[in-house]
């Protein structure tokens, strides 16, 4: 059988269902192509939106798409609540950094100066301050650093609204791309595992890539399908059940010793404990270790003891896309195939706010005819990456 559209989504996790809704918000008419959407990373995912926690020293670029994918939040929700009245999941909880030891709150310190440089906002808290806010953390701890507008999403319930949305506006397929080729016409032929073809004007690969060469064969020249390619960092994470509501009421980041560790509690009484961080070179086992989830507990105990009474719901382990600089790749590789993936650690603050730049430039572009040049892959998250490089 084959299929025809405008454009053509390949993969429905974070990154291709936000590229979908963004085109279905500007009139577009797509098909996603994935045989399990919502069941990759973004299903294990914890849905932290969170540049607060999560930013580097040094990397004020990456700090300031962070901050800005995060305010942009708000706006993306409005957009899924326009096209359905259910919760999509957003929860607006802020988050507390604390910390046991001095090395550790020094931590604290240092990364409050760079909030600041950045124009982010978070209090340092003493002990006292700190056991006021949330009384469930352990009287070891020492202080703590409180942001307010790290907030977080269940990424369960909203993958579940998007894929419905898409569904009720558009197509998916359920299939693999086996292989994309590009007509004589200048369009693309997309080739299924069940044999059917798929074929559109203009195609987003949002499935992470580890050899884009797999699916592209031929089509990318070799430092294109090099610059692409994604390395699998595998992170265990775990779900609990707080049925006698001894949790905390904020999201929890411990740091002991410089490892870190969160506490996610969600409306509907799950928790979630996370995560692991390992650089591997194949995505081959996605059952999680006994190490990693022996890791994780003691850590996440240690910071917030009444989680030893709560109940195991649920061990996984998923592989954050990665890219060789760890930003997303957002851009056009040829005339009319596009690309969005590789949010590594960030896909949830970051995919719906990239998927809009994309759409964006998609749109400005529409007419114009652009030469094939490696440099144009990265223009789109230029602003962000220039100052990083040096240039
Ligand atoms: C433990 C853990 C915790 C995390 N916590 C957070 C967090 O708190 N906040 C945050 O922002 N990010 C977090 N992340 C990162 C986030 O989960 C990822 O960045 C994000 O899920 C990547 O989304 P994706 O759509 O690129 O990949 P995926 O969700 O893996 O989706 C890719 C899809 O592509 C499909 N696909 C693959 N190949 C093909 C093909 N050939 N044809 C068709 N379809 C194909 C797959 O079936 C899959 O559905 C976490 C990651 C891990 C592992």
């Amino acid at each position: 059988m084959e299929s025809d559209s405008e454009f053509i989504v390949v993969g429905g996790g974070v990154a291709g269902l936000s590229v979908a809704i963004e085109l279905l918000d500007h009139g577009h008419d797509l098909i996603v192509v994935d045989p399990d959407p919502g069941g990759g990373t973004s299903y294990v995912a914890a849905g932290m939106l969170a540049p607060a926690s999560e930013v580097n020293y040094s990397e004020v670029l990456m700090g300031k798409l962070l901050i800005e994918a995060a305010q942009y939040w708000d706006d993306f929700v409005k957009v899924l609540e326009s096209y359905t009245s259910l919760d999509c999941g957003y929860e607006r909880r802020a988050t507390l950094l604390s910390a046991t030891e001095h090395g550790d709150f020094d931590e604290l310190m240092r990364l409050q100066s760079f909030h600041k440089e950045l124009g982010i906002e978070s209090h340092l808290m003493g002990r006292s301050e700190v056991l006021d806010l949330e009384p469930t953390l352990s009287p070891k701890v020492i202080g703590g650093l409180y942001t307010p507008k790290d907030y977080q999403v269940d990424n369960r319930v909203v993958l579940g609204r998007m894929i419905e949305i898409v569904e009720g506006h558009a197509r998916i397929v359920r299939a693999r791309v086996k292989r994309v080729v590009r007509t004589a016409q200048g369009r693309y032929q997309l080739r299924l595992d069940n044999l059917d073809v798929v074929e559109g004007e203009r195609v987003v690969l949002c499935n992470p890539m580890i050899s884009p060469e797999e699916v592209l064969s031929g089509l990318l020249d070799e430092d294109l399908a090099r610059a692409v390619a994604t390395r699998p960092v595998r992170g265990e994470i775990i779900r609990l059940r707080d049925t006698q509501k001894i949790g905390p009421s904020v999201c929890v980041r411990s740091i002991r010793h410089g490892r870190w560790n969160y506490i996610v509690p969600r409306t509907s009484g799950e928790v979630v404990v996370g995560a692991t961080q390992e650089e591997v070179p194949l995505m081959n086992n996605s059952l999680p270790k006994a190490g990693g989830v022996f890791d994780l507990l003691y850590d996440a105990i240690y910071s917030v003891p009444s989680l030893r009474e709560m109940e195991i719901v649920e061990l996984s382990s998923g592989y954050r896309p990665g890219t060789y600089d760890n930003y997303p790749n957002v851009g056009e590789l040829l005339p009319n195939l596009y690309i969005h993936s590789g949010h590594y650690r960030h896909g949830f603050l970051l995919a719906p706010y990239t998927a809009s730049l994309l759409v964006q430039a998609i749109g400005r572009r529409s007419n114009a005819n652009f030469s094939v040049r490696l440099q144009r892959f990265t223009e789109i998250l230029d602003p962000y990456r220039r100052l990083q490089d040096g240039r």
